[in-house]
C-alpha cells in the first residue's frame, strides 16, 4: 500500500495541545508496540480530588472528594497524562518502521479535493507547498482514498460538502503549562476545583516539574469576533489565583500556553457519501477527529476518541486494500464512529455543566458522576450496532457477560 501523510507544519510537533491519555489508548498503543516506553515517561493518574467553596467561608476553597481513578478495575491498562507531541512521536517512529515505510511530508497545505465518478484513483487532491524549500510549488495528487484529519477547520471536511451541526463557539478557556510554586496541597494530584471565582481543572505535568491547568474564561458573547483569544497570560495567571484563594499560584515560567473557545458540534456523516445515499454509494473521503467532532477539554476526550477513529479506518483499510474484504466495509467507519461522537458530545456537556463555574446545588456531585460514568471516558463503553460486521444479539444469552458489538474485556 502506499500512504501520503501530508501536514502543512514545517516538522513535528514540540508542545501543547491535549495530554490526557485514557486506558483504552494505552491498550492500542500496546499494539503498536510502545505503550510500555510512554508509560514510563508520563505522569499516572491514580486518583482525583475535587475541590469546591467551603460552605463557611465560600470565598474560599476546600476539598471535597478525594476519588481512585477506575475504582471498579474497568482496565488493566494505565491512565496517563503525556503530551500529544510525545504521542505523536511514538506513531510517527510505529508508521516509518512499519511496513509501508511512512514518513509525514510535512510543509504541504491541503487546499481542495474533487471525487470522479470513475477510475482506480477517483480523488484528486490539491497541494501548496508552505515551507521554505516549496514556497509556490503547486501539486495535484489522484488517490484511491483520503483521510482528513485536519482539526477543527476542516478544508477535506468543507471540499465534501460536509455539515458541521451544533452550537457555535461560545465558552473560552485559558490553558497553560507552567513551572510554580504553589502552597495547594493538592498541586500533584489531578482536581478539579470549582470555586465562586470559577472553574480550574489542574493537571500535573510527567516530568515532575510542570502543571497544566485549564482555567474557565467564562461565556463568550456572541460579539466578541474572537476578541477573546487575545486574553494576555497575565491575566489567565491572575483568574487562576483567584480561583484558587487563599492557595497562591507563583508562576516562574510558562511553557506553552493558549486561550482557545468551545463548541459541541458534530458532522453529519464522517465520509463522501450523503446521509440519503448510505449504502448506495461508496465512500473515498472520510474525516476524523476534530474534523467531525468538537467539545470541551474537561473530559480529557479529544486526542483519544480522534485516535479510535483513525484505528477503526485503517484496520478497515488495510483490509480494502489487500483484497481481504469488499470495499463496502469503509462504509461501517462512519455508522460507527458517529454514534461514539454523539455520545461523546452528550457525555461533554453533562461533564461541563456539572464542573460549571459556580455549579452550587447539584443534583449530582462531581465527584458521584466521575466515579459512576468512569467506563465512558476511560474508552471502553464503545458497543457498535448491528452491521456487516456485527452481528445481532438473537444469541446474547449464551454469553451474556460479552455484549455484542463491545470489546472484549481482557480479564
Ligand atoms: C491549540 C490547540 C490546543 C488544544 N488543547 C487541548 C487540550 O488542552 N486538551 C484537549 O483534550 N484537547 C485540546 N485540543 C484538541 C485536541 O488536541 C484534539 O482533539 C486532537 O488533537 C484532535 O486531533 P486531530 O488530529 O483531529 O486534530 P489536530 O490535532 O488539530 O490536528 C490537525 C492537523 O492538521 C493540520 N492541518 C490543518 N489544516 C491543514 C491543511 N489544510 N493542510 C495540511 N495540514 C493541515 C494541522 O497543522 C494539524 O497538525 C487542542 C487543539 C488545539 C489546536
Amino acid at each position: 500500500m502506499t500512504t501520503r501523510l501530508l501536514e502543512r507544519r514545517p516538522g513535528r510537533l514540540e508542545i501543547g495541545q491535549a495530554d490526557g491519555i485514557q486506558a483504552r489508548s494505552v491498550e492500542t498503543f500496546q499494539a503498536f508496540g510502545f505503550a510500555e516506553r510512554i508509560i514510563a515517561e508520563a505522569y499516572r493518574i491514580t486518583e482525583m480530588c475535587f475541590w469546591k467553596p467551603d460552605p463557611n467561608d465560600p470565598a474560599t476553597i476546600v476539598r471535597s472528594a478525594r476519588t481512585p481513578d477506575d475504582e471498579t478495575g474497568i482496565s488493566e491498562f494505565p491512565h496517563l497524562i503525556v503530551n500529544q507531541a510525545r504521542v505523536l512521536d511514538y506513531f510517527a517512529e510505529s508508521a516509518e518502521r512499519g511496513p509501508a515505510r511512512i514518513t509525514p511530508h510535512y510543509g504541504w497545505e491541503f487546499k481542495k479535493l474533487t471525487v470522479e465518478d470513475e477510475g482506480d484513483y477517483p480523488v484528486r487532491v490539491e497541494l501548496a507547498g508552505c515551507a521554505e524549500h516549496n514556497q509556490g510549488v503547486e501539486r495535484t495528487v489522484r488517490a484511491k482514498y483520503v483521510l482528513g484529519a485536519d482539526g477543527a477547520h476542516s478544508r477535506v471536511r468543507d471540499s465534501i460538502g460536509a455539515r458541521h451541526f451544533g452550537d457555535v463557539a461560545n465558552h473560552a478557556w485559558g490553558v497553560m503549562d507552567v513551572l510554580a510554586v504553589s502552597d495547594f496541597p493538592d498541586y500533584r494530584t489531578k482536581c478539579a476545583i470549582s470555586s465562586q471565582a470559577g472553574s480550574i481543572l489542574h493537571i500535573p505535568r510527567e516530568g515532575g516539574y510542570l502543571c497544566r491547568m485549564y482555567i474557565d474564561l467564562g461565556v463568550v458573547s456572541a460579539d466578541d469576533n474572537k476578541a477573546v483569544r487575545k486574553t494576555p497570560i497575565e491575566t489567565i495567571i491572575r483568574k487562576a489565583n483567584e480561583i484558587l484563594h487563599p492557595y497562591t499560584l507563583d508562576v516562574r515560567n510558562v511553557a506553552w500556553w493558549s486561550v482557545y473557545e468551545v463548541d459541541h458540534r458534530v458532522t453529519d456523516p464522517f465520509d463522501d457519501v450523503p446521509v440519503d445515499q448510505a449504502g448506495e454509494k461508496l465512500p473515498h473521503v472520510f474525516i476524523a477527529g476534530d474534523a467531525c467532532h468538537t467539545h470541551s477539554a474537561k473530559a480529557g476526550q479529544g486526542m483519544n476518541v480522534s485516535m479510535q477513529d483513525g484505528f477503526n479506518l485503517g484496520w478497515k483499510h488495510g483490509q480494502v486494500l489487500t483484497g481481504r474484504s469488499p470495499e463496502s466495509l469503509l462504509s461501517t467507519y462512519s455508522q460507527e464512529r458517529h454514534v461514539i461522537a454523539r455520545n461523546l458530545i452528550e457525555f461533554d456537556r453533562k461533564w461541563s455543566s456539572i464542573m460549571a463555574v459556580n455549579a452550587k446545588e447539584l443534583e449530582e456531585p462531581a465527584e458521584e458522576f466521575y466515579v459512576k460514568t468512569f467506563e465512558f471516558p476511560a474508552g471502553f463503553m464503545t458497543q457498535n450496532e448491528p452491521s456487516m460486521i456485527v452481528g445481532e444479539a438473537t444469541h446474547q444469552e449464551l454469553a451474556a457477560d460479552f455484549p455484542i458489538g463491545k470489546r472484549f474485556k481482557s480479564r
